[in-house]
């Protein structure tokens, strides 16, 4: 008998699984569908010998120094800060550049052969940007820090691509999350601890889920498993709408395809990743994994995301009608007892890694002060 049935071996589950192991000393069993742990931040050697990431690249940022502290007992780190360049037109020439995203001072000064300054720019960026009244949209937000042809350059075609939706059809947290900056900061992100794991993040995973309280099957599926192995209580992290049955209908996820490459070279390309906004690429990244893990080796491995309404389920779409939806779900899985929803796809929400550890952390400290533990506390 398992105090636990842990569906999903990504951030959601694994931290609960070692939280429920290692302080309250219960019994688990962790599955998932995938061949594999770790979910989405899955990462291997691939046949050449690089290390990898199956599902695209993750890049670990944040702000909370108790999520830092937390994965920090299961992996040491390697200092990396993500530097992202946008392959665009030129305006004007019509030639194709490679500029810094997000949108900072040197972008505007190389991309129109200027030499502003900080204050500068903040005016140029003025003269452009348009009045929106209500900032509700993902094309709100862009087009009222940088006006239009910024606007259309770097975000309405990689958003119609990636979403397959208008940016003004997209709520605003869309887009929001690359800043704008008049300074020449080209960082893809600001957070304080920016870092990737020493070996990876499936070593990580491994760490996590290695006590003898926690049972680990890969290429299991709930459906399979849930009247074989006696359980009292489930965490669910898969799509909150397949637990139910789709009973209200499909929630909407966008989805991607990924083509992986290694190529006999030791570099592709100068940063981690590069964005090709324009509609007419057909994907809208391309990453190199040997930036973000600091790997020598004399081949490189390369992803294309090509977005895609079909496959795995990758993103929520932020949109009000599936926010809807979503709370009619979320009712549901509010009125069960010995469930519970954690994670990106059984709480619908665009998080990143970091937040689904804060997440995760939050629904434990719940469970512990709600419930007697099955076993004594042995940490
Ligand atoms: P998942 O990792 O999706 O884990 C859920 C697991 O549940 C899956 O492995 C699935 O197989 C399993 N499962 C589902 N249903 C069942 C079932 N019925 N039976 C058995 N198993 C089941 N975040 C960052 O912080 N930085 C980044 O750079 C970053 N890059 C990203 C790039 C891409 C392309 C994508 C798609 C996401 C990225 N993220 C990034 C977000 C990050 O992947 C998620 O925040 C995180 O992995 C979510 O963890 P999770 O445990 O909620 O879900
Ligand atoms: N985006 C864009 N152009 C870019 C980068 C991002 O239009 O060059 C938009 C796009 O809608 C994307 C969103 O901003 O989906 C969030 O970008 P992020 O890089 O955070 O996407 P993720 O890594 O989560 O796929």
């Amino acid at each position: 008998m398992f105090d636990w049935l842990i569906v999903g071996a990504g951030f959601a589950g694994s931290v609960l699984a070692e939280r429920l192991a290692t302080v309250r000393g219960e019994k688990v069993l962790v599955i998932d569908r995938r061949p594999h742990i770790a979910g989405n931040a899955y990462d291997h050697l691939d046949e050449a010998g690089v290390l990898m990431h199956r599902y695209g690249p993750h890049i670990f940022h944040t702000n909370s120094q108790q999520v830092f502290d937390y994965l920090s007992r299961f992996t040491s780190w390697r200092p990396y800060e993500h530097r992202v360049l946008a392959e665009v037109k030129q305006p004007g020439t019509g030639n194709t550049m490679r500029v810094p995203i997000p949108i900072n001072l040197d972008t505007i000064n190389s991309l129109y052969g200027l030499s502003l300054t900080e204050s500068e720019v903040e005016q140029w960026m003025a003269e452009r940007a348009e009045t929106v009244d209500a900032i509700r949209t993902s094309e709100d937000v862009v087009v009222s820090k940088v006006g239009r042809e910024l606007y259309e350059l770097f975000f309405r075609g990689y958003t119609r691509k990636q979403w397959a939706l208008d940016p003004s059809e997209l709520d605003k947290s869309v887009t929001a999350r690359v800043p704008t900056r008049t300074n020449t900061d080209d960082r893809y992100f600001t957070d304080t601890f920016q870092a990737m794991p020493a070996e990876g993040y499936t070593k990580m995973f491994e760490r996590m889920l290695a006590h003898p309280n926690i049972t680990v099957r890969t290429g299991v599926d709930y459906a399979e498993i849930r009247d074989q192995v006696p359980h009292r209580r489930v965490i669910w992290s898969g799509p909150v709408d397949e637990y139910f049955g789709f009973r209200y209908g499909k929630l909407p996820y966008r989805s991607l395809r990924f083509e992986h490459k290694t190529l006999d070279q030791a570099e592709y390309q100068p940063v981690g990743t590069v964005n090709y906004p324009a509609e007419e690429v057909p994907y809208t990244r391309i990453s190199e994994y040997k930036h973000l893990t600091g790997q020598q080796h004399p081949k490189t491995t390369i992803t294309l995301e090509y977005p895609s309404g079909e496959g795995d389920p990758y993103y929520p779409i932020p949109r009000p009608e599936n926010q809807a939806l979503y709370k009619r779900y979320e009712a549901l899985a509010d009125a069960q007892t010995d469930v519970w929803f954690v994670g990106r796809l059984a709480t619908y929400r665009y998080y990143n890694m970091d937040q689904i550890v804060g997440q995760a952390l939050a629904t434990f400290n719940r469970i512990d002060a709600s419930l007697p533990p099955e076993a004594a506390n042995d940490d």
